[in-house]
């Protein structure tokens, strides 16, 4: 996405306006969606296939006199269709515009806005959203925005999960902390956590813990099950990176009904479109489709990953749509400027724990391809 232009008179009286923490706040920063014609797109992980026909089909049937009226307000009949598949209630689920969406509401709904005083020992630290680095860069927006106080812990260098009695010997982690945000497998870095690993944080933390499984599809194993038995785990998918529908945001997220049931009292009345809802439903209906995607996806992340190993790229493990990097001969930061100019886009971080990397959408067989070929090619020249 392009910078938004923010100002356009400057005024200053404008700018005091604004909240002192708003003005503050350093935003969300969205890969790019640049419009250049035959862009090979490999920065957001973005599903390479369409959404399959009967998708497409139901969706553009959908367009007509009825776009005048609201939607479901909850979404009930794609909850219900996810209750069955995931084996749960309908009163176990809450979808949202994107997952992302979900993820501001827990903050809202778990996490006090301001730190009072510092929390007695051994009480839960009501303003603390805790999170692991790197993972999904969105989340210390959301607590900033919240006013919320971060607590931003370390992965391993390899980015393994640090164990129960590592995170206790570092003191840094939290475990009171009122949320504790964990995206599996892990973004960056590509990396999947064995549901026990995960299992035994979770029961270590007292506050209430997101697992933020939006590559679940492409991994070995995912969480789902903690979510149905803990009263504090809530598991969070999304219909938009494995599903191919990220235009029409749609996320939702898994838990105990307490926990669900006060994020609906927060949300906004028709906060789910209806043509995303009637596309994320049919998408129920056709997972044969889908599931032949993710067997192409994983099967050329392995090509990919063979591929630039043998030109020298150092590829960490991944169990998702996209992998991480370290490239060889140049600085990262001038393979994305080098690939650029053959018009292949991935992603950069100039976070210090990943300047040296570069992520990389899996993407269809030609674009890995084509993103091969460049790398050979740019390596001879
Ligand atoms: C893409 C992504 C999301 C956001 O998903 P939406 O449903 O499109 O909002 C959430 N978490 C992680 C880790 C992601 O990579």
């Amino acid at each position: 996405m392009q910078p938004t232009k923010l100002s356009s008179s400057g005024s200053p009286r404008g700018v005091q306006l604004v909240r002192a923490l708003v003005r503050a706040l350093h935003p969300y920063v969205p890969g790019e969606q640049p419009k250049i014609k035959g862009l090979i797109k490999l920065n957001t992980n973005e599903n390479p296939y369409p959404p399959s026909p009967r998708v497409l089909r139901v969706v553009k049937t959908a367009v007509d006199g009825r776009l005048r009226r609201y939607p479901n307000p909850a979404a009930d009949r794609l909850r219900e269709k996810l209750a069955q598949h995931h084996h749960c209630a309908p009163e176990n689920i809450i979808v949202g515009n994107g997952s992302d969406e979900l993820l501001a509401l827990a903050v809202r709904a778990f996490v006090e806005p301001s730190p009072s005083a510092k929390t007695p020992k051994g009480k839960l630290a009501r303003a603390t959203v805790q999170y692991f680095t790197p993972s999904y860069s969105l989340y210390p927006v959301l607590a900033e925005m919240h006013g919320a106080t971060t607590n931003a812990v370390p992965l391993e260098s390899d980015f393994s999960l640090p164990g129960r009695a590592q995170l206790k010997r570092h003191k840094q982690w939290d475990f009171n902390a009122a949320l504790t945000l964990v995206t599996t497998p892990n973004a960056p870095s590509g990396r999947g956590y064995a549901t026990k690993e995960l299992e035994a944080l979770c029961v270590a933390q007292r506050g209430v813990v997101v697992l933020d499984e939006a590559y679940a599809d492409f991994a070995d194993a995912n969480a789902l099950p903690l979510a149905l038995k803990f009263p504090h785990v809530l598991v969070a998918r999304t219909f938009s990176k494995a599903y191919s529908l990220c235009f029409q945001r749609i996320g939702y997220f898994v838990g105990p009904m307490e926990l669900i049931a006060a994020l609906h009292k927060i949300r906004d009345s028709y906060n789910v479109n209806g043509l995303g809802q009637i596309a994320a439903e049919t998408t129920l209906d056709d997972l044969a489709y889908y599931r032949a995607n993710f067997r192409r996806i994983i099967a050329t992340r392995i090509w990919l990953t063979g591929e630039l190993t043998k030109l020298g790229f150092r590829v960490l493990p991944s169990e998702t749509n996209f992998v991480l990097v370290q490239p060889a001969r140049f600085p990262a930061r001038d393979w994305l400027a080098k690939l650029g100019g053959q018009k292949i886009l991935v992603r950069w971080f100039s976070a210090p724990e990943l300047r040296n990397y570069l992520r990389i959408t899996v993407g269809s067989q030609g674009e890995a391809r084509a993103l091969v070929a460049a790398v050979r090619q740019l390596l001879l020249g």
